[in-house]
């Protein structure tokens, strides 16, 4: 792990809640603000986040894992299974790289809510993440449409990376693959440290019409 937030309302829907970072990602985004933790290594073992989680029974609703990326650690399902144990409910933020550790995660009935980025189409996606991981991430959002967990998609928005007519396409391509919850936009805002150096850019006239997000329903 690379470290704790003690306390957030912001991260959790409808809940209170702690977050637990997890050092390293599988993607290099340059508007990332995170490069600490992307870069970094981890900071904590298990037993000091065991320790603190258990110090918050009955005071936090929920447990967020985000990163970096969280699913590509070995050790996230053994840890969802302790903090679910504890009575916390569990939300993941993924790049949705790892479909098979989403699967499992379902499947065991240990997250109860997920935020999935939607970096861009495929066309694009080497250019914003350094990867080639559209399809693992496709296949996530399949895996997400047929189960019954509560999840959201989001896309990170600078106008030199994603122009009106992609994020057209992309809200095209959710809706046609089934989406219907709200896609949400967040703008870039170029007021930290970044792990490409990016600068900030102007709202796209699409950001500023769309109001936030979009419901695909
Ligand atoms: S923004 Fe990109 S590089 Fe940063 S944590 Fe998310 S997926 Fe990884």
């Amino acid at each position: 792990m690379f470290s704790i937030s003690p306390f957030t309302l912001l991260d959790f829907p409808d809940r209170t809640a702690c977050i637990v970072w997890f050092a390293g990602c599988n993607m290099r985004c340059g508007y990332c603000y995170n490069p600490e933790i992307v870069l970094g290594k981890g900071k904590l073992g298990w037993e000091p986040v065991r320790d603190f989680l258990l110090s918050r029974r009955n005071l936090l609703d929920g447990v967020v894992f985000s990163g970096g990326e969280c699913t590509i650690h070995s050790q996230l399902i053994p840890f969802a299974r302790e903090v679910k144990a504890m009575g916390f409910e569990v939300k993941i933020d993924t790049n949705g790289s790892r479909p098979e550790v989403l699967r499992q995660l379902l499947e065991e009935r240990l997250v109860d809510y997920i935020a999935l980025d939607f970096k861009s189409m495929a066309d694009n996606y080497w250019k914003i993440t350094r990867s080639n991981l559209f399809l693992a991430f496709e296949k996530s959002l399949e895996i997400l449409l047929v189960s019954s967990v509560r999840f959201e998609v989001r896309t990170t928005v600078h106008a030199a990376l994603l122009s009106h007519q992609d994020l057209d396409k992309m809200g095209i391509w959710l809706r046609d693959k089934g989406y219907t919850g709200n896609y949400f936009l967040q703008h870039f805002k170029g007021d930290k440290k970044t792990l490409g150096g990016m600068r900030e850019c102007r709202k796209t006239d699409y950001e500023i019409e769309s109001s936030v997000w979009r419901n695909l329903s």
